[in-house]
């Protein structure tokens, strides 16, 4: 049996068939399908884009072609896996299988995601918040196995994630619990994709630094210090790393202070939670001390100073696979495993 999330496509791996479970995480860039063990060994993937401009129908049509396409990689049929694990964006009832809203999902109001999927693929299906998937993955396949209580950060475009709570995730009385990116940091900040104003994520984020980027883009457009070299239009997290790797100074201005409301944040999750580790992932988090540190110093300064040394700040294990395997781990869960091995 292998370890860890090894890709693994050996037709050796599948004699274990009848404990496979198709997990998949989409949201509003994209869609990742694979089939997993419980153990987190991945044998088969299909990634592609969301066509989120189609619609709830279209999306979830384009999901499940992915399913399809990782099945087909491994000969297999949806019989022949024993239980499907969705990752979706939003507001999700575990319960009724909806998401109900989706601020990544324009247009997105109570769709029956689950039921869509099981009455066209066949197998029972089992639908989560894909900030939930990821924390669930984490804490038992990633840098949180054994972690009894930890919050799982995801910084991306948004900010996602998910709280562990004795072992166990967090669901709230609805299952909406854990939408950290969603604390308001500032009152009269800028506005956030959900409708409210200075939401963690509307300031911390991916795209709030490149919001930031682009205002003082145009601000500054006269003065000469600009040696950031993009046009305002085609700024990207990316490129802002890239300038300020490249010692431009208003990029690394720009990376550390989105650093400071990732801290204010950190300093509010520990003050809350006391947990003992944070656990941080999402692709703006490869940005590394440019980003982190000042998070870190932010926190330090804010927190209750017992609260702040009690938690470990460590980066996620599992990288863009982490949705899928939780998602898989959800489904296994809730099934419960039919064949004891
Ligand atoms: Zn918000």
């Amino acid at each position: 049996m292998q370890e860890g999330g090894a890709v693994q496509t050996g037709p050796d791996g599948l004699n274990t068939k009848d404990a496979l479970i198709l997990g998949i995480d989409f949201g509003g860039t994209k869609i990742l399908s694979a089939v997993a063990d419980r153990n987190g060994n991945i044998f088969g993937s299909d990634y592609r884009k969301t066509p989120a401009d189609q619609g709830p129908e279209g999306v979830v049509e384009e999901v499940i072609r992915s399913a399809r396409a990782t099945l087909n990689t491994l000969s297999l049929t949806p019989s022949q896996i024993s239980a499907i694990g969705v990752a979706a964006p939003g507001l999700v009832n575990p319960d009724s299988g909806i998401v109900h809203t989706s601020p990544n999902l324009a247009g997105w109001k109570d769709v029956p995601v689950r039921d869509m999927i099981r009455e066209r693929l066949g197998p029972e299906t089992f639908l989560l918040n894909d900030g939930n998937a990821g924390t669930l993955a984490e804490a038992t396949l990633g840098a949180a196995r054994g972690v009894s209580e930890c919050v799982y950060v995801a910084l991306g475009t948004g900010i996602g994630g998910g709280i562990v709570i004795r072992g166990e995730i967090y669901e709230g009385s609805r299952g909406w619990a854990g939408e950290i990116g969603h604390m308001a940091i500032d009152m009269d900040g800028p506005l956030c994709r959900c409708g409210a104003r200075g939401c963690w994520e509307a300031l911390a984020s991916g795209s709030a630094l490149e919001r930031q980027m682009k205002r003082r883009l145009v601000e500054d457009s006269g003065r000469e210090r600009l040696s950031f070299p993009e046009h305002p239009g085609k700024v990207s997290a990316r490129s802002i790393y890239l300038a300020a790797l490249n010692g431009d100074a208003l990029a690394a201005e720009l990376i550390a202070e989105t650093g400071r409301y990732l801290g204010v944040g950190f300093a509010n999750l520990i003050n809350i939670f006391n947990p003992e580790m944070m656990v941080i992932g999402g692709g703006l988090s490869t940005m590394g001390d440019l980003l982190l540190a000042p998070a870190v110093e932010e926190a330090k300064k804010r927190a209750f100073r017992r609260s702040f040394h009690a938690v470990r700040f460590a980066p996620a294990e599992l990288g863009l696979n982490s949705g899928v395997l939780g998602a898989a781990l959800f489904a296994w869960r809730k099934q419960g495993p039919r064949h004891p091995r």
